[in-house]
């Protein structure tokens, strides 16, 4: 199976070189940032924390309706196609539930661990499949700074919200509520498992981006220490969501998470067996130089998922 040779996904608003003066019609302080690369295309420095920053208001203005998004420096810019591609698989993930067909708006609900400063999937969740969200966060400035972003953009109101988390080690507990069901929950955790392996990386990605150490770039790329580590980087990170997962069979259809090294996936294998769930599944994804997969996860069989549907349908089409 080789993961790196798939393609964006079929339904990606991100299939198309971008289009860099459409982009700068909507955001025109991208435009300082274009340059040509080797093969005479338009593109931007990748290196240049604010040039991202700029390309990703563009296209979250062009693509996904968001009027005003800002998020503190340091903090993690998402790259969107990457994470617009876990909405599109998960979306095929819930179809197989639903009788083949994805099921879209209001009352599917997706439970979002982590959605960082930027709040990005479910900005992406919401517009693409409309589904309502409700995003955690442990981290005050990235909390505040996703507050900002619903307030600056009024539609979003209603169809996001977020709960603090404020113990880091519970990922659930504390912000499901009882009696609350949700079809999926998603993740993209911290990777690295420590301050020093982030920065790291994070020289080692702009090196490759740059081919020459740049300093200011080496500041600014990364995101805020918490939100790029924790103990035990994601491999901990993610063993944790599984096995608290258990606790909540009976509240989420479909648990998942982005599993960013390839490394990881033996232990998270060993503890979905740990946990007995019913039923796990890898989707490898792709984009540009880089590869991915989500690993998602259930504890109900297809006659439970058919009754678990059944029932949420019942507590929210009132
Ligand atoms: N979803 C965003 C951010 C991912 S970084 C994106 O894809 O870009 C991971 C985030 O998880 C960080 O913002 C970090 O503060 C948060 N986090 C760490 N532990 C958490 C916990 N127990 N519950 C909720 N969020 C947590």
């Amino acid at each position: 199976m080789s993961d790196s040779k798939q393609k964006i996904h079929s339904r990606s608003k991100h299939k198309q070189n971008y289009d860099f003066k459409k982009l700068v019609e909507v955001c025109p302080d991208l435009k300082q940032y274009i340059k040509l690369n080797p093969k005479g295309l338009e593109t931007i420095d990748f290196s240049i924390p604010n040039a991202v920053k700029l390309l990703n208001t563009a296209l979250l203005k062009s693509f996904y309706n968001i009027n005003k998004w800002e998020i503190p420096t340091g903090y993690l810019v998402p790259p969107i196609p990457g994470r617009a591609d876990y909405i599109h698989h998960i979306a095929d993930l819930l179809a197989k539930s639903y009788n083949k067909v994805i099921p879209k708006g209001k009352n599917i609900k997706v439970l979002d661990i982590g959605t960082g400063a930027s709040c990005i999937y479910p900005i992406i969740g919401n517009h693409e499949y409309g589904w309502t969200y409700v995003a955690t966060e442990v981290d005050e400035k990235a909390f505040n700074s996703a507050t900002n972003i619903l307030n600056s953009n009024q539609h979003l109101q209603g169809k996001i919200e977020l709960r603090f988390q404020k113990k880091p080690e519970d990922i659930f507990k504390g912000v499901i509520t009882k009696g609350e069901m949700y079809d999926l929950s998603t993740c993209n955790p911290p990777f690295h498992s420590s301050a020093e392996e982030a920065q790291k990386a994070t020289n080692r990605k702009v090196k490759n981006l740059t081919h020459k150490k740049n300093k200011s770039a080496i500041s600014n790329f990364g995101g805020q220490s918490n939100e790029l580590w924790c103990e035990g980087g994601e491999r901990r990170f993610i063993e944790d969501i599984i096995r608290q997962s258990k606790n909540y069979a009976n509240s989420v259809l479909w648990f998942t998470t982005l599993v960013s090294k390839q490394s990881t996936l033996r232990s998270v294998s060993l503890a979905l067996k740990k946990a007995s769930v019913y039923k796990s599944l890898t989707i490898n994804m792709g984009q540009g130089n880089k590869s991915s997969r989500i690993v998602a996860w259930t504890f109900l069989n297809p006659e439970k998922q058919k009754q678990f549907i059944e029932l949420k349908s019942g507590k929210y089409f009132k």
